[in-house]
């Protein structure tokens, strides 16, 4: 029980996904008695099949174990956490390379066998259609959340706080691309200063670059979710790159490449097309490719976006997306101790809070459940102040917080884990090896020192990748 103190409260969880899973377990464990709402089997949400709680929805890997990398070093913290979740899909590993990947029906089992066999969680399968009065109340209804429960959100936030679906550009380490081949510049500004770099195309390149878009191979839509009427509608509105194209060869340098107030100070003129690439972080050592949301295979995106110039090299941090997906707009609504601003003791958890991917998921329901834990013990927990129970920014979950809070993106889109959201470790000069090799090592310390501090969370320690 991390927060001796205060007697611990009732909490209502909505939604028996990842997040909701993990939340509700650890917080019965901590000794809060759990309701966790589930709609299926009475209501499905078209891409699940089984009325299993942590049901993966499509791929069955949580990606790389590997601890020099972001996703296995999130998987490490959740490990030495003691997440339960994480718990159930090693034990349901199936051979996979290096990446977690897991019987997907064994682990569903498993987990929801866990949830409704723990004697302090009460599942109950019912639609929620609005926000119930219970508090302290977690949302965990995921990126395909019922249409009912979202209408009526959408009364307590106004503007545009929550999204029906995601249209991500790709991001690219600052130091993979080429700036010889690239000019720095904002459009209208002065030449060859600003805060934008941009790739120049000349008539030939801007020709094949959208030969390329047209023929690129493009992930088909998820049978069920995204054949939905409403949901093409709100494609249309919001069309990946590469169906730009499709309206003709000068949508784009009217569109997105549109060269307009960019003038290249090399030659003193503006180019046919430019693609712009706006600085993702604070440090500066990640770019996002503006307006290229796209529906592209990654390996497509790759091949294609490669032979934009000075992109030749570019490593890819995350890759482009347009998909179907409830979430809320979390740098705006995300009040420090994680409740959602003008919702008192209201968390939102898992990916409707603004991240992406599985593993993000099960960490974000981990640290809801500990601020609640530690917020709902103490003697105020309507003005909690989390800073000091949550892990800090140089560790993967406390990157993942970060990236949540201060997403620079507008309209944020949704946060997966990337090497672009660790603080810099100030070595600035050194090779990218050692850099990410001193961030990882950073992080695991910080996450070790952090750990001890917090009681309850100092269970056996064993090493995820081992
Ligand atoms: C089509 C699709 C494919 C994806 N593929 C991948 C992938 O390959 N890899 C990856 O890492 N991530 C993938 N994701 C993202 C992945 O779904 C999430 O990252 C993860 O499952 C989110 O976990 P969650 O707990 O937030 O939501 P979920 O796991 O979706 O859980 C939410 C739960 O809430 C329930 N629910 C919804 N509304 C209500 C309501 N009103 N009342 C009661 N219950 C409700 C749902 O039935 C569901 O069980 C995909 C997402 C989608 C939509």
């Amino acid at each position: 029980m991390p927060f001796p103190g205060a007697r611990p409260v009732p909490v209502t969880i909505v939604g028996g996904g990842l997040a909701g899973c993990e939340a509700a377990l650890r917080l019965s464990a901590w000794g809060h008695p759990v309701r966790l709402l589930e709609m299926r089997p009475l209501e499905t949400t078209g891409a699940h099949k089984t009325s299993l709680l942590g049901e993966l929805v499509c791929s069955n890997s949580l990606k790389s174990l590997n601890r020099e990398t972001p996703h296995g070093l999130l998987k490490a913290e959740l490990e030495l956490s003691g997440s339960p979740v994480l718990e159930a899909a090693l034990r349901c590993r199936i051979p996979g390379g290096g990446a977690l990947v897991v019987d997907r029906d064994r682990f569903a089992r498993a987990l929801t066998e866990r949830v409704e066999r723990d004697p302090g969680i009460r599942v109950e399968r019912m639609r929620v259609t609005c926000l119930p009065p219970d508090r302290p109340l977690i949302l965990a209804t995921g990126p395909l959340t019922h249409p009912d429960l979202v209408r009526d959100l959408s009364r307590f936030l106004p503007g545009s706080r929550l999204s029906f679906y995601d249209a991500i550009a790709p991001i690219v380490e600052a130091d993979s691309l080429d700036c010889d081949l690239l000019f720095r510049g904002d459009r209208y500004g002065s030449p060859g200063e600003g805060d934008h770099w941009n790739a120049p195309m000349d008539p030939a390149t801007y020709e094949r670059f959208c030969e390329d878009l047209l023929w690129g191979i493009r992930v088909p839509p998820h049978e069920g979710v995204e054949n939905d009427p409403e949901v093409l509608r709100a494609f249309q509105a919001c069309q990946p790159i590469e169906s730009l194209v499709e309206s003709g060869p000068e949508t784009l340098s009217f569109g997105p490449l549109r060269p307009v107030g960019l003038t290249d100070p090399r030659t003193g003129r503006i180019p046919c097309a430019v693609v712009q690439l706006r600085q993702e972080n604070a440090e500066g050592t990640a770019f996002n490719l503006v307006g290229f949301q796209t529906r592209l295979k990654y390996s497509e995106q790759e091949r294609i976006f490669r032979r934009i110039p000075g992109l030749g090299r570019a490593r890819f941090l995350r890759y482009g997306s347009l998909h179907r997906n409830t979430f809320l707009d979390a740098p705006s609504l995300l009040n420090p101790d994680l409740t959602l601003a003008g919702l008192p003791g209201v968390y939102a958890t898992g990916q409707i809070l603004g991240v992406e991917g599985y593993t993000e998921s099960i960490a974000m329901g981990f640290l809801t459940a500990l601020v609640l834990d530690a917020a709902w013990r103490s003697d105020r927990p309507w003005s909690f102040d989390a800073s000091e129970t949550l892990p800090p920014p140089e560790t993967a979950m406390g990157s993942l917080l970060s990236g949540l809070r201060t997403a620079s993106s507008s309209p944020f889109c949704p946060v997966n884990l990337h090497f672009g959201l660790f603080p810099e470790s100030g070595d600035s000069g050194r090779s990218r090896r050692i850099r990410r090799e001193r961030l990882v090592r950073r992080a695991e310390q910080s996450f070790r020192i952090w750990k001890d501090r917090v009681p309850g969370l100092s269970g056996e320690e064993r090493r995820v990748g081992g």
